[in-house]
């Protein structure tokens, strides 16, 4: 129906999350109907992304250098890890601006039926950080994985885990008030902010 160049525009549109059809449609012929700049522009900027964005080789959030800002800022509390499932889980925490700790990502949550293991997630470097004493001793570990059933499997895991390996560490979840099923994305900062203060050692 559409010239080559046009139809596979929309084919890369329409994998987007939340892109249907129509909508990836409707989106490149905005984009052909922008000037070259705007198109250029938009171009770039998905081509720079995925060159240039990498994953913190501290906390595994996104980053341009080596390490994440939040990682290399020494006004950070390195002895509370807040761990969480995705980079974008990151950005709802520090909105709600009552945490000063570091992070943990883990690319993920267990999930037996969709065959995503302890292996596959970033758990082995957490309870690296959390033995290794460095830069400051860890005195918290906070679980802020989502309230799905995904998410509390992920947490139970890990909370076992440090208890074995790191007794004297304080593990503690995000009080409930969460809407459960829901991801810590879409969480206000109210919200999220009440269930930080409520924390319970787990
Ligand atoms: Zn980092």
């Amino acid at each position: 129906m559409y010239a080559p160049p046009v139809q596979r525009l929309i084919t890369e549109l329409s994998k987007l999350p939340g892109i249907g059809n129509r909508t990836a449609q409707r989106l490149a012929f905005h984009i052909l109907r922008a000037s070259q700049e705007d198109g250029a522009a938009l171009a770039q900027a998905v081509i720079e992304v995925k060159e240039k964005i990498g994953l913190c080789e501290v906390c595994f959030n996104l980053t341009d250098e080596p390490r994440c800002r939040i990682c290399a800022d020494p006004r950070r509390d390195h002895g509370v890890i807040c761990v969480v499932e995705e980079p974008s889980d990151v950005i709802p925490m520090e909105r709600m601006h009552e945490y000063d700790g570091v992070y943990h990502v883990l690319g993920g949550a267990l999930s037996p039926i969709e065959g995503v293991d302890p292996e596959d997630l970033k758990i082995a470097e957490l309870l690296a950080r959390v033995a290794a004493d460095e830069p400051t001793r860890v005195r918290e570990v906070v679980l802020a994985t989502n309230p799905t059933t995904t998410g509390e499997a992920t947490a139970l895991h890990i909370a076992e885990e440090l208890r074995e390996r790191a007794p004297d560490v304080t593990v503690t979840r995000l009080a409930s008030g969460l809407p459960v099923g829901s991801d810590l994305e879409y969480a206000d900062e109210v919200t999220l902010g009440k269930a930080f203060a409520g924390r319970r050692a787990v």
